[in-house]
């Protein structure tokens, strides 16, 4: 399997440092609000890692953190009134709430920062004795940035272009701008804990350095995150626990791209700000599962209603075949003992082409190009009586029902009973679209009183009322049914 690695900024071959292990740390949210689509692209994205490192035969030790104690924490705190430890837990059950909705299984151990306080102050000590770090009067103490010779190799800055940009603020007592703070004097009303500098409170990358070593082995074989945590936390993950233990701290390093909202970075300032939930009040959770795994990790994604549509609909054909191959499953089936070799070849291809994009970098785009592609031979099969007959084309149908299942296992898609995810769809849809599904029952049931009255002319005025309210009828020989048109 070959992986972007953003330090050496190229595709390697992936290969574990211990054989058989793969141990993987990625940075958590700061628990101090819901969670939106950005995180929840990061969390399906190494979810999906995750799954297929599983599937190809990998031990995978996950370690996903949550930073329970922060700037950000504090002030939604003071705002609600309440403890941080209950703004931070308000939002960690928040977060497992939407997670385990799209799928995203939890991590192997999801530690919080201030389990591990101790550690971190003993890892600021040793950057102390070190040279590394000082502390300074106001019991704050700082990384010395110029101390430590590979700051900017992950983000590619140049130490000296950082530092014409660095401004050092009031209060501050750095020695110079670049420098950061590892741990923080606390001010009033702020949690703290005791420390060789006074009361304080840890600063956010001295977390993650702490309980990646403490949870896994130096070297990490993979740490990830969103490509916003390149530049500083990533760069500063690196410096402290490279300065601290002389070790490597991550071999590969993946950052999963942006997600913008109609061609705009997202922020709250611009209120184009997505929840998870508030989303899925509109869309089911696998829809913008399979909306996110359809562009490639690493770019980055315009959210936008129309290309989630777009998803949705997809989603469902795909769906629509789940069903007719279920149904075409429990059938009797008339065989003859022929093969077909074109169709053959053709499985074949996709699904080796599934294989090689999940190696390709985990570009699951292309694997689900290749997911449709199978099931578009599935439908070509499924209609088509001679090929149904053909001992060869059913056996194609059976490998993609095992293959559904490998997807299901590592995309987390087509997992659903499909009759259950359509009607569900179906109601999904009419609530966007302010279809009341008792008036459209109602109506349905009227004109198939009217057909099997032979009133026709009521039967299609009927008709005409439900496409007036967007719904397509369509006559089937087990009667009549209807979709939003
Ligand atoms: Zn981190």
């Amino acid at each position: 399997m070959y992986l972007y690695n953003s330090l050496s900024r190229k595709k390697e071959e992936f290969v574990p440092g211990t054989p058989g292990k793969v141990s993987l740390y990625t940075c958590g949210i700061t628990a101090y609000d819901y969670c939106h689509i950005g995180h929840a692209r990061s969390s399906i994205v190494f979810d999906v890692l995750v799954r297929y490192l599983r599937h190809l035969g990998y031990e995978v030790t996950f370690v996903r953190n949550f930073t329970d104690v922060d700037d950000k924490i504090i002030t939604r705190a003071k705002a609600d009134n309440l403890l941080c430890e209950a703004v931070a837990s308000r939002f960690i059950a928040a977060f497992h709430e939407d997670m385990d909705r799209l799928g995203v299984h939890r991590a192997d151990v999801e530690p919080k920062a201030t389990d591990y306080i101790p550690d971190m102050i003993a890892l600021c000590a040793t950057l102390v004795d070190k040279g590394f770090a000082y502390a300074v009067s106001s019991g704050d103490v700082y990384f010395r940035v110029r101390a430590f010779s590979g700051y900017g190799r992950l983000s590619g800055r140049n130490i000296d272009e950082m530092r014409a940009g660095a401004r050092i603020l009031p209060g501050e007592e750095k020695e110079d701008p670049l420098d950061f703070a590892l741990w923080k004097s606390a001010k009033p009303g702020e949690p703290f804990w005791d420390s060789p500098w006074g009361p304080g409170r840890p600063g956010w990358h001295i977390e993650c350095s702490v309980m990646s070593e403490r949870e896994l082995t130096l070297p990490l074989d993979i740490h990830g995150g969103g490509q916003d945590l390149v530049f500083p936390h990533h760069e500063n993950e690196i410096a402290q626990t490279e300065a601290a233990t002389g070790k490597t701290l991550a071999r590969f390093w993946l950052h999963n791209g942006f997600v913008q909202v109609n061609s705009q970075k997202m922020s709250k300032s611009l209120g184009n700000f997505k929840t998870i939930r508030d989303l899925l009040k509109r869309y089911l959770p696998e829809v913008v599962r399979f909306f996110l795994l359809g562009r490639h990790y690493h770019s980055p994604i315009d959210f936008t209603e129309e290309a989630l549509e777009d998803s949705e609909k997809n989603l469902k054909r795909m769906y629509e075949t789940l069903l007719l191959l279920q149904q075409e499953g429990t059938r009797p089936a008339p065989r003859d003992g022929s093969s077909h070799a074109g169709l053959r070849d053709e499985y074949e291809r996709l699904a080796c082409g599934w294989n090689n994009a999940m190696n390709d970098d985990l570009n699951t785009a292309a694997a689900i190009g290749h997911c449709n592609g199978l099931m578009h031979m599935a439908n070509k099969i499924l209609d088509d009586k001679a090929l149904l007959r053909n001992a060869g084309c059913r056996e194609i149908l059976e490998k993609i029902r095992s293959l559904i299942a490998v997807w299901n296992g590592v995309l987390g898609i087509l997992g659903n009973d499909p009759q259950k995810f359509l009607d569900d769809l179906k109601v999904c849809r009419a609530g966007r679209h302010s279809i009341n599904l008792t008036e459209v029952d109602g109506l349905m049931q009227k004109r198939q009183a009217a057909r099997a009255a032979r009133d026709f002319a009521a039967a299609d005025a009927l008709r005409r009322r439900l496409t007036l309210l967007g719904i397509e009828v369509r006559d089937t020989p087990e009667g009549a049914v209807w979709d939003i048109a």
